[in-house]
């Protein structure tokens, strides 16, 4: 069975190639041929014109009794092989002919036509042994502009017609050979000019998931191909970056797991050695339920997070009034606060502060940073909660007199999994990366200020949307 493979891009350059150089060539030698062969057709036609002109001339002269010269041969470039004068009535009247192979019939119609013509006709006959013939056929009138006679003059042009045959035969021969010649130079040239695309290709074909740290080599030339090659190099790097975080969330996920669960697991065993009382076996499932709860809750953010990711997290977005939002969530965590002795303030202009939003997720967001500056704050420290308009955006600050954040976290801390490298408290470091979709997923934007040992300053800015009257939350 045949099947039907689609050319090489080296094929179609070729062919291209070829193609475009057939056109010129065959154009051009059609021009040569063309012009060539009406050149010589067209001296032999002035030659006979002057031919049966000289006639006219000299029949006048001797009309009028005047001495005629006989013009010198070498006044005519070509001698024709037949003259005739014919009578008005299409008679031969005189003749000069080598032959009677040398001339041609006389036809009615040319005779009409040369009657009322005021140029020779000129046309192609054959004579009776066949050869083609130029005849040139010209009326002398009288002085009463009557047709006094006509006179003809014949030349063999098989000699042209020979030389035309030539030049056809040579010029499909000299194209034929050329084509030949391109459609190899043509495909070398494409060969040659793909070779760094197929290397390329070979590069990119050896590049697996594994590989990826792996780049194809760019050309030195700063051309197409050096692009190609620097686009695709840009694409590894992107896909190498997307493999490494998700490997490093796949790992980091399943070490979070691994902690709750062996936990759950070693509490369970010790529970299980021997027989025990109501109130032990009510403390282990409690320990156990606290784990259950903080598995689940882990679960829940990982989802989150995986879901923000891949786009498919669509917000709940509705009109609400920030400030309301942030007031009851003080409210709510007062109780922790008092019971850790930390002072917890918060600074309200009293403006309204409408956003677009999904509570939910906002409150979330806050939620998180307060949990924070609760966790990091030692007793007796001061939490502040400050409300502002910044231009068109709602500012809301969380600012507490904790640890603080060295340096060398800060830039880390939005990451996934990130905690402090020492004096970690317990969490999964999923907190503020969740934080920061959400701030982000809403248009606004989240950031930390902070000095160890003096406490850190966490700023969300979220849009405002004038004048539209956002419910009073809840
Ligand atoms: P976690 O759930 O572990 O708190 P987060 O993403 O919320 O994770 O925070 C990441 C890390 O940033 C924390 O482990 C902590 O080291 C640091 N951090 C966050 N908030 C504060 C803060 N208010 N003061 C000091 N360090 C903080």
């Amino acid at each position: 069975m045949s099947s039907w493979r689609p050319l090489s891009l080296r094929a179609k350059l070729t062919l291209w190639y070829v193609g475009v150089m057939a056109a010129v060539l065959i154009a051009s030698g059609t021009v040569l041929y063309l012009s060539l062969s009406r050149s010589l057709r067209h001296a032999v036609d002035v030659a006979l014109d002057q031919q049966v002109r000289h006639i006219e001339a000299r029949l006048r002269a001797l009309e009028q009794g005047e001495d005629v010269h006989e013009p010198r041969a070498e006044r005519f470039t070509i001698a024709p092989a037949f003259v005739e004068l014919i009578t008005p009535e299409g008679a031969v009247a005189d003749v000069a002919a080598a032959s009677e192979n040398d001339r041609v019939p006389i036809r009615s119609e040319t005779l009409e036509r040369a009657r009322r013509s005021r140029e020779p006709i000129r046309e192609d006959a054959r004579t009776p042994d066949g050869r083609v013939m130029r005849v040139v056929t010209w009326r002398v009138l009288d002085t009463r502009g009557e047709v006094d006679s006509f006179i003809r003059a014949g030349y063999v042009i098989e000699d042209i017609r020979r030389a035309e045959r030539k030049l056809l035969t040579t010029l499909t021969l000299t194209i034929t050979l050329a084509l030949i010649a391109a459609s190899f130079c043509g495909l070398g040239i494409a060969a040659k000019a793909l070779q760094p695309v197929d290397r390329l290709a070979r590069a990119a074909r050896a590049i697996t998931a594994r590989t990826l740290t792996e780049r194809v080599e760019v050309p030195p030339s700063r051309d197409e191909l050096a692009r190609l090659a620097e686009t695709f190099n840009e694409m590894i790097t992107r896909l190498h970056e997307a493999f490494e975080r998700e490997r490093r969330f796949t790992e980091d996920a399943a070490h979070e797991l691994r902690t709750p669960l062996a936990i759950l697991r070693s509490d369970l065993e010790i529970a299980l050695r021997r027989e025990r009382s109501t109130e032990e076996y009510q403390h282990v499932l409690r320990r156990c339920l606290d784990e259950i709860l903080r598995l689940s809750a882990l679960a829940d953010d990982l989802l989150l997070l995986a879901r923000s990711e891949s786009g498919k997290f669509a917000l709940d977005l509705a009109p609400l009034r920030l400030d309301v939002l942030a007031r009851d969530i003080v409210e709510q965590i007062r109780p922790i606060a008092e019971m850790r002795h930390l002072d917890l303030a918060l600074h309200d202009s009293g403006e309204p502060l409408a956003v677009l939003g999904d509570e939910r997720r906002l409150r979330r967001a806050l939620l998180n940073l307060l949990d924070n500056a609760l966790k990091f704050t030692p007793a007796g420290g001061r939490i502040t909660l400050r409300l502002s308009r910044a231009e068109r955006r709602a500012r809301v600050d969380v600012e507490d007199t904790g640890c603080g954040i060295s340096a060398e976290d800060l830039p880390h801390i939005f990451e996934r999994f990130y905690r402090r490298s020492s004096g970690g408290a317990p969490g999964s470091g999923l907190g503020l990366a969740i934080c920061r979709w959400i701030v982000e997923a809403h248009s606004g934007a989240i950031w930390v200020e902070s000095e160890v040992g003096r406490g850190s300053r966490f700023t969300i800015e979220l849009p405002l949307v004038e004048n539209s009257g956002g419910k009073e939350n809840g």
